[in-house]
């Protein structure tokens, strides 16, 4: 007898039928004597849809706002399974966010879980009852509803199975675990059984959506055991690890892409103590993320500074930088949207000479021209014009030898 969290994503839930399988899967569960709890997405292309609603009233909209409605795609699903658990029989509540209640900070749009109280539904499926939680959304501390960030009820999951001390979150999806890249992309990216938190996160936190990166965070923080695997097919899926659990480590253990940047370019900006300070002052009060960020050697007194941030974020940059430019004293900016990053992750790296010059001699045969780099321990990024985002991806994975057999 085990307690588990189950969280389904996106197109699990995608419709009735797909909802009805969601619960066949809770109650073999329930049924071979497990405590469960449930989390769940709003149903695929739901989120984006609300989102764009936003963006076209208003591309400057109040973040709170925004969260009312961009929270209310998980509302309909958490009904939905309840009922569709009652229905087989299974005793099931729903649960929003404020009601459980998870409790966030104010960071309206990409808030950060602080507490959960876990008490009551510990005492509920105690009793075997199936609470069903509304991922990606909790209450801020102006007694709102706040969203927790794109993908973000992967972090309710774990958040939830740390607060009611699960013995395992299984991240149900649509792909039977994590490979080596986007199998989507690449028909022959190879399925890992075991992948470490570190590379987990690392590829996580450069696009490979699998896993959400604050999920992963928090699961290394707390000792969560987390297993992605199919909502559609009874297989085994990978299991996210401690690193010494993993015995042999390639290099290079994956590939992961993101077009969610987007590329702004200060030209002649002062070349004097405290610019960039101010300039990325300005970014952090209004809540923007800076990614990569080059600089070049100032020649005339003055230089050109290339950063990226998100693209839902493109236009609050261009805003805050706009009004500060006479402050700030550059002469032009320039945003590209059209850009996508690639990353190759490994915590062999640290150990191993000439993974950058690989990344680059593979680009380069295949005549892909690199803006920006950047580098960190265990991963190096590149940004790269957005149209050749696969051809890079499939060309990085045959260079670093993971391609599996061809299907
Ligand atoms: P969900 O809606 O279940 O949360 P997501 O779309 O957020 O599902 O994440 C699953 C998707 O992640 C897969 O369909 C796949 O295209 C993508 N993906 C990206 N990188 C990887 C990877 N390395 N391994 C597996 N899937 C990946
Ligand atoms: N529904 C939210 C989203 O699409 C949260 C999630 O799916 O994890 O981002
Ligand atoms: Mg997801």
């Amino acid at each position: 007898m085990a307690r588990i969290v189950m969280k389904f994503g996106g197109t699990s839930v995608a419709d009735l039928d797909r909802i009805q399988n969601v619960a066949t899967r809770v109650q073999r569960e329930v049924e071979a004597g497990h405590e469960v709890a449930v989390v769940v997405s709003a149903m695929s292309g739901v989120t984006n849809q609300l989102v764009k609603w936003c963006q076209e009233l208003s591309p400057l909209h109040d973040a709170r706002e925004y969260d009312t409605v961009v929270a209310t795609g998980e509302q309909v699903t958490i009904g939905l399974l309840a009922i569709a658990l009652q229905t087989a029989g299974v005793d099931a509540r729903s649960w929003q966010g404020w009601q459980v209640p998870v409790r966030t900070d104010g960071a309206h749009g990409k808030a950060r879980v602080e507490a959960i109280e876990g008490e009551e539904l510990i005492r509920r499926m105690q009793m075997g009852q199936v609470p069903v939680v509304a991922g990606f959304q909790g209450i801020g501390p102006d007694n709102r509803v706040t969203t927790l960030g794109r993908g973000g009820s992967d972090l309710s999951a774990v958040a939830l199975a740390a607060a009611v001390r699960a013995d395992r979150c299984d991240i149900y999806t649509d792909v039977d675990g994590v490979y080596t890249t986007d199998p989507r992309i690449v028909p022959r990216a190879r399925k890992l059984e075991r992948i470490s938190y570190e590379e987990m996160l690392e590829l996580a936190s450069v696009g490979a959506k699998v896993l959400q990166t604050r999920s992963v965070e928090l699961a290394m923080k707390q000792r969560v055991r987390l297993q992605v695997l199919s909502s559609f097919e009874d297989k085994p899926g990978s299991l996210v690890v401690d690193e010494d659990e993993i015995v042999e480590h390639p290099v290079v253990s994956g590939i992961a892409y993101s077009r969610d940047d987007a590329k702004v370019t200060l030209r002649r900006v002062p070349d004097r103590p405290g610019v960039a300070a101010s300039v990325f002052g300005a970014l952090a009060r209004a809540n923007v993320n800076v990614d990569m960020i080059v600089q070049n050697i100032g020649a005339d007194g003055s230089t050109d500074m290339t950063f990226t941030v998100g693209k839902t974020d493109l236009m609050r940059a261009q805003d805050v930088l706009g009004k500060a430019q006479a402050e700030l004293g550059f002469e032009a900016l320039l945003a590209d949207p059209d850009v996508a990053k690639i990353s190759v992750v490994g915590v062999g790296m640290r150990s191993h000479a000439g993974v950058a010059n690989t990344m680059f001699r593979a680009l380069a045969e295949k005549n892909i021209n690199i803006q920006v780099i950047s580098t960190s321990e265990i991963k190096v990024s590149v940004l790269v014009a957005a149209d050749y985002t696969e051809l890079a991806v499939r060309a990085l994975h045959t260079a670093y030898g993971l391609d599996g057999p061809a299907a």
